[in-house]
């Protein structure tokens, strides 16, 4: 409170001198006064004059003069071009305001119709169908030079076309271009407020550092990254927490979606763009080549500078980690100066997986980098609470936030993200020369480790058991604008021959360092500390499929031609003319075949049980039998077509036991208080064209589930069993999610009168009923959670990995806990064996195969009853494996670890991963792993699509033992 009264005090002062006097030098000076500690020596030496009233407005919405810097403390006034306050009529990070997407864009287009210095481009459009739209700030040479700016990154991007000599003269005439991203994680709302006041005092200031910002630097801002995210949380905000500013008692702080499929996840999308955002994002990289990406998130006090404890991905150019790590200790020290407690670096993340919006820079020879500023997840002013863990002096946190109780605003917020982004801009307008340097010597490394040493190429076979999925790896590679080749003849190599149609990755080539990243298993150190998110992202692993790393230089004279759009491989049905009694279809593991079956929808598919062979041909288990009649040739056709799916007409239907698979009605229950990962569940569904009902808490609440559905999907949901029974909390009730005149955002993709509650025990009983009169219930990594110890299934345990119950004070639940703790998989591929070689659930694979887990709890094998209390005489019943369908751990002998890494595995290994339990009429399959983790581990599809494919037979399956 003292700090806030001797800002009050000086700013009065300015306010008298202002009437009398509006020079320049001398109203900066004053204003400069009001500033408790030191600042850059520019700053002093040519002011702009302050915008009449400014000083006074962000003054009073600081709660402490030392959140507050010079350089931010004022906006410069400006006669042509209008100022965010002017425009907002308050300023940016004022208490109790937002602004939304669309004013936010009108913003920036009236920043760029009176300013010559910045210029407005669209880069996108949202799932939801609004703009996203994109300022260029520069001199006005540079908006002049913009084409010119942009061919000159492009070419120092590749070195193969521009050599040394080239380079330098380009560096010599160029700039390195600098993109601040804002508002991805749509609940952390201060990006937005600070850039768009970042990109008016870029545009009109004089001071010495602005302008050398501005000259020897492109700055591109998104100021609204995800704009269905921004307007849904603004609405929101305005629903439901204005005015509201006690934490303890705030509301559910974010509407249940950002946009159609995404919530949180949607930073977790750099390898596979799936989200408009990050499509948009990559867009513009490809155009701008853009020396540094800069994501702003809030979560930490004040101020955290991302670069990562380590360890460091090894195909990553080391030059960027000492970049990235100048940049931000730079900011520590710049804040640290100006007196601004709580900026900080290091301690966040690790920088092994690059798969967030950022990484496209990590990933393609640039700079990716972020800040996690302060936010309240609300415009209004929180008295906040730090830990001591939080407010102890480090190396890396110079000057720790204030340890007492303090009070944040929304402008405080808004002040450390400006600050410390000027302070960034500061350091690469002053080493522009070196920046781009580095860029192109990191292009041209990547590219001579292709040239110069092994792997030289990766082959990709194009037949594979699903020539489709080969396809889509294919796809990606080339979204990530990794060069493909496809041979055009036969080739030997020392590592094999290979046909022609083969897809070749050679790796001289400047994205050669992600390509290899991409393409081979990763192995997180497993002393490395704990990982942020997944520690494996190969796409062979992802796909189920073999990338070859060819060590023979010979694979450059093979004859290529190159790939420039995704492949579309077609199959075909193959008769001989005459009418078939049955059409067949060889079960290679396709991942298409749920869509083929929606398809073929109105048509009769039986399903074999057992091997066969037929023609001269053997068909494995699970291979289709399609019967002939009106209008099957078409329909097989277009399918084959489509899906690259091989039918062979039969004049005789093989002598085979079979099962009737016809298209299951669907339902997929999504939580409210989840909404994220089976947000990428339904993404997979809907590119497949699967139809399926989205099922809502009082969807389920209200009953007759199995009149509606013979099959209910519950997805991995990131809450534990009570918050997936109760849900969003009652007493924040009733929380429509409603279209409306004020939330015209809301009510999609799914609406509500009051999101809260959950299904309550009466959904949970709606489920066991469902199931009980035949229904099947697939639950998926911590949506498995709900049946399991729900009690709908029972006799499976949380796993306490053989440790006594009694064990300890807590007992089994700590004891559980504690094992838990030692066992973890977050995201590794492992490897997994059939139980039952048989199950529909293993059609298409092998006995031993892999499969993608995260960190989810670990289930024991189950038996026929659990103990009732602790006593010798009511012991566990007997092991009853019957319902294993699964197991984790590769039985055959191979290592656990494919790809990324685990710890404490010889507690999970032989436990259950996929259990297939009867209950009443029904059955519910159980997975304890996600087999659509945010549509990258596409091998793993078929898993879940083979209990959609067969349900029927699963009601009915009789657990023919292992073999
Ligand atoms: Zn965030």
């Amino acid at each position: 409170m003292r700090g806030r009264r001797t800002l009050s005090a000086a700013q009065a002062d300015v306010g008298r001198y202002r009437v009398r006097n509006s020079g320049r030098l001398l109203g900066f000076v004053l204003m400069m006064a009001l500033l408790p500690t030191g600042w850059a020596a520019d700053v002093q030496t040519a002011p702009d004059a302050p915008e009449a009233g400014s000083i006074e407005e962000i003054a009073s919405a600081t709660t402490e003069p030392r959140f507050l810097s010079p350089w931010v403390a004022y906006l410069p006034a400006s006669s042509s071009v209008p100022s965010p306050r002017a425009f907002l009529h308050r300023i940016p990070g004022a208490p109790g305001e937002l602004v939304n997407s669309a004013t936010a864009y009108a913003y920036s287009r009236a920043l760029a119709a009176a300013s010559p210095h910045v210029k407005v481009f669209t880069i996108g459009r949202s799932e939801e169908g609004r703009e996203i739209v994109m300022l260029a700030i520069a001199d006005e040479q540079g908006i002049r030079d913009l084409d010119r700016l942009k061919a000159a990154t492009a070419a120092l991007a590749d070195p193969r076309r521009t050599d040394r000599k080239a380079a330098d003269q380009l560096i010599a005439s160029s700039r390195p271009i600098y993109y601040f991203n804002a508002a991805l994680h749509s609940d952390e709302t201060g990006s937005t407020e600070s850039v768009l006041e970042l990109a008016y005092r870029l545009a009109v200031s004089e001071q010495p550092m602005i302008r050398r910002i501005r000259e020897n630097l492109v700055v591109l801002i998104n100021p609204v990254s995800n704009p269905d995210g921004r307007d849904k949380v603004v609405e929101w905000f305005y629903r439901f927490l204005k005015g509201k500013t006690d934490l303890a008692t705030l509301p559910r702080q974010s509407p249940p979606y950002w946009s159609k499929y995404a919530f949180v996840d949607i930073n977790r999308d750099a390898h596979q763009q799936v989200h408009e955002t990050t499509k948009a994002v990559h867009r513009m990289f490809y155009d701008w080549h853009p020396t540094v990406v800069h994501d702003l998130h809030e979560s930490v006090a004040l101020l955290m500078s991302w670069n990562g404890t380590g360890p460091y991905n090894p195909n990553i150019d080391p030059i960027t980690f000492a970049e990235f790590q100048t940049l931000s200790f730079h900011e520590v020290q710049t804040l640290t100066g100006m007196g601004m407690p709580g900026a900080a670096t290091w301690n966040f993340g690790e920088a092994f997986a690059h798969l967030f919006l950022d990484s496209v820079a990590m990933n393609h020879n640039s700079i990716g980098r972020g800040y996690e500023t302060f936010g309240n997840g609300t415009a209004e002013t929180l008295t906040q609470t730090l830990t001591p863990e939080e407010t102890r002096p480090e190396w890396y946190r110079v000057l720790p936030p204030p340890s007492t109780p303090f009070k944040w605003s929304a402008r405080d917020n808004v002040n450390y993200n400006e600050t410390a982004a000027l302070a960034a801009l500061d350091l690469s307008a002053t080493q522009a020369k070196t920046l781009l340097a580095n860029f192109y010597t990191k292009s041209y490394n990547s590219w001579r480790k292709g040239v110069d040493e092994p792997p030289y190429a990766f082959v990709i076979p194009a037949y594979q058991g699903d020539p489709l999925r080969a396809a889509q790896l294919v796809e990606r590679l080339l979204a990530q604008h990794i060069e493909v080749h496809r041979a055009t003849a036969p080739f030997t190599v020392k590592e094999g021959s290979f046909p022609a149609g083969t897809y070749v990755v050679r790796l001289d080539q400047p994205y050669r360092n992600y390509a290899v990243d991409l393409l081979t298993p990763q192995d997180y150190p497993k002393d490395g500390g704990e990982p942020y998110d997944d520690v494996s992202w190969s796409l062979p692993a992802h796909y189920h499929l073999n990338a070859v790393a060819i060590a023979d230089p010979a694979v450059r004279s093979a004859a290529l031609t190159p790939q420039t759009d995704g492949p579309h491989p077609q199959g075909h049905l193959a008769s001989s003319g005459t009418a078939a009694a049955v059409y067949v279809l060889k079960d290679t593991g396709q991942e298409s075949l749920l869509e083929a079956r929606y398809r073929l929808a109105r048509f009769k598919v039986e399903i074999a049980e057992r091997a066969f062979t037929a023609g001269g041909v053997e068909y494995p288990a699970g291979s289709w039998l399609v019967a002939g009649g009106a209008g099957v040739r078409d329909a097989l056709t277009s399918a084959s077509d489509a899906l690259a799916l091989e039918f062979v007409a039969l004049d005789a239907a093989p002598d085979v036991p079979k099962h009737a698979a016809p298209a299951p009605r669907l339902g997929v229950w999504v939580p409210w208080a989840d909404t994220d990962t089976i947000g990428w569940l339904r993404y997979s569904l809907d590119q497949r064209h699967i139809p399926y009902s989205y099922v809502r808490d009082e969807d389920i609440r209200a009953g007759k589930l199995h009149e509606k559905y013979d099959v209910l999907l519950y997805g991995h949901v990131d809450l534990e069993l009570a918050e997936q029974i109760q849900g969003i909390p009652k007493a924040w009730g009733p929380m429509p999610f409603e279209k409306t005149r004020t939330t015209p955002s809301h009510g999609t993709p799914a609406a509500s009168k009051d999101i809260t509650g959950g299904i309550g025990w009466e959904g949970l009983a709606e489920i066991q009923k469902f199931v009980e009169q035949g229904g099947l219930m697939v639950t998926l990594g911590s949506g498995s959670m709900l049946v399991l110890e729900g009690g709908i299934v029972r006799g499976v345990r949380r796993d306490s990995g053989g440790v006594p119950r009694s064990a300890g004070s807590g007992g089994a639940a700590s004891a559980a806990a504690a094992q838990e703790a030692l066992t973890r998989t977050p995201g590794a591929h492992v490897r997994v064996s059939f139980a039952q070689p048989n199950h529909p659930i293993a059609y298409g694979y092998p006995q031993h195969t892999w499969v993608f887990r995260q960190n989810f709890p670990l289930y024991a094998t189950p038996r026929r009853w659990l103990r009732m209390a602790f006593c010798t005489t009511c012991l566990d019943g007997p092991v009853d494996p019957s319902g294993v369908v699964m197991q984790w751990g590769d039985q055959g002998g191979g290592p656990f670890v494919v790809s990324g890494q685990a710890w404490g595995e010889g507690n999970l290994i032989g436990r259950p991963a996929i259990l297939d339990m009867p209950v009443g009429r029904g059955r519910v399959v159980v997975f304890n792993f996600n087999p659509l983790h945010r549509d990258l581990n596409r091998g793993d599809q078929r898993l879940l699509w083979n209990a959609l494919i067969n349900w029927q037979a699963i009601l009915r399956w009789s657990h023919p033992g292992s073999n």
